[in-house]
């Protein structure tokens, strides 16, 4: 009976791809459409963080510890993924910063989260490339990293070739059509921009921050938000850097460190305030080293990237690495779909929106910054 269940899904994203994983693990047939050649949205553009760390205890972290899992799965079948258990440190750079590592490594999901608060020394031992100046870190091992301009074509290619769920109809059961923009939804079908029609049992579409596009109809009442962010990658550093690196700006940004010691922080460098900027680091396969980032909520988004929030940036991580980082080669910027927090109906709990647009077409989009992470969970409790 499986065998027979159609899914079309819209979006060459990670989560569109992710959907494809689990349909084909439910023996579902997969038809992935996408407008681009190639996926080129915030999902090639991010860190690869899979982050528990920052996560808000609960559901939230319930899902990306899931999520975690399903990663680790996925990365050891799929090495293309370039999955690494590699955790984070985060580092404080002085009392009030160190203070609150304190209070996010005693909190009673603290092991969940496999922290442990390290002095400098203890930094040093797990990450020997830290030789910068930093008061302590705390480290999550529970963190790892993926390679975000491979996961795509390595989740595509493992499905061609039949990675997943029975063998479908001859064609392996999952057909992947770059260069199809959806132009019109129905009920258990879609229609491309060449005017063919695909009709199945179910059509997921995940369109990413395509707010005003084939969804934008069911969108409109609101509830999510863009958000842009700005990254560069450098050419490759010779020295292994262990772990992915965080500073203290994160604490002031992720919900597992609303804890009384925050409001004791001192205010972020004027430049940082500006751009939202926190610095997180990850290298990559290669060597490069991708740093970000900022966050910009305001539209119109500008069109331009801001140097001044690169100049922090780059300091930033020099101080934590005690040397200079290797020439830029690439900046860019990239946006995501989130749910809105000033929405009431979906303030705090609700981690990203699914809805069924039309009947046999279910709409998933809008995990914010944490949606690379989140994925395959997402992927999996749509089908449950
Ligand atoms: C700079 C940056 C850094 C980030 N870092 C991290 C991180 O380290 N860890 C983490 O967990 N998350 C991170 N995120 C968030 C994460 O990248 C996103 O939440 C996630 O990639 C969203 O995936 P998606 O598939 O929904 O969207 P997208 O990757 O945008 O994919 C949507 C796709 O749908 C296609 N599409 C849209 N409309 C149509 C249509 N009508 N027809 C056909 N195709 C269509 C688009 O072309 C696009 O390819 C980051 C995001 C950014 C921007």
């Amino acid at each position: 009976m499986a065998s027979a269940t159609r899914v079309v899904i819209v979006g060459g994203g990670v989560l569109g791809t992710m959907h494809a994983v689990m349909a084909r693990r439910r023996g579902f047939e997969v038809v992935q459409l996408e407008r681009e050649a190639e996926a080129r949205g915030a999902s090639v553009r991010n860190f690869g963080l899979v982050w528990v760390s920052g996560r808000k205890a609960g559901p939230e972290l319930s899902l990306a510890l899931r999520a975690r899992e399903l990663w680790a799965e996925l990365g050891a079948r799929v090495p293309g993924l370039g999955f690494r258990a590699a955790g984070s440190l985060t580092l404080a750079s002085g009392d009030a910063e160190l203070a609150l590592l304190k209070e996010a490594a005693a909190r009673p999901d603290a092991d969940r989260r496999e922290f442990e608060l390290l002095d400098p020394a203890g930094v040093r031992a797990v990450n020997p490339a830290l030789r910068g100046e930093f008061a302590g870190g705390l480290l999550c091992r529970a963190d790892a990293i993926v390679e975000p301009r491979q996961v795509l074509p390595a989740l595509r290619g493992y499905l061609a070739a039949r990675g997943e769920g029975p063998r479908g109809n001859g064609w392996g059961g999952y057909q992947w059509l770059p260069g199809r923009e959806i132009t019109e939804i129905a009920p258990n079908a879609v229609r491309d921009h060449t005017g063919t029609w695909h009709q199945c049992d179910l059509v997921v579409l995940c369109p990413g921050a395509a707010h005003t596009g084939v969804a934008g109809r069911y969108l409109a009442r609101g509830g999510v938000r863009r958000v842009r962010l700005q990254m560069m990658q450098t050419e490759p550093l010779a020295e292994r850097i262990t772990t992915a690196l965080a500073d203290g700006d994160s604490l002031r940004y992720y919900p597992a460190y609303d804890l009384p010691g925050r409001d004791r922080l001192p205010r972020q460098a004027a430049v940082a305030e500006r751009a939202r900027a926190q610095l997180l680091l990850v290298q990559r396969a290669d060597g490069g080293l991708t740093v970000g980032d900022t966050h910009e909520y305001a539209e119109p988004f500008g069109f331009d990237l801001d140097e001044d929030a690169y100049d922090h940036l780059r300091a930033r991580a020099e101080a934590l690495l005690g040397a200079p980082i290797p020439r830029v080669r690439r900046r860019w910027a990239g946006v995501y779909s989130e749910v809105a927090p000033e929405n009431p109906a979906v303030a705090g709990h609700v981690l990203y929106h699914r809805a069924e647009a039309e009947p046999g077409v279910v709409l998933v989009t809008g995990p914010g910054g944490r949606g690379m992470t989140l994925s395959p969970a997402i992927a999996e409790e749509t089908f449950r």
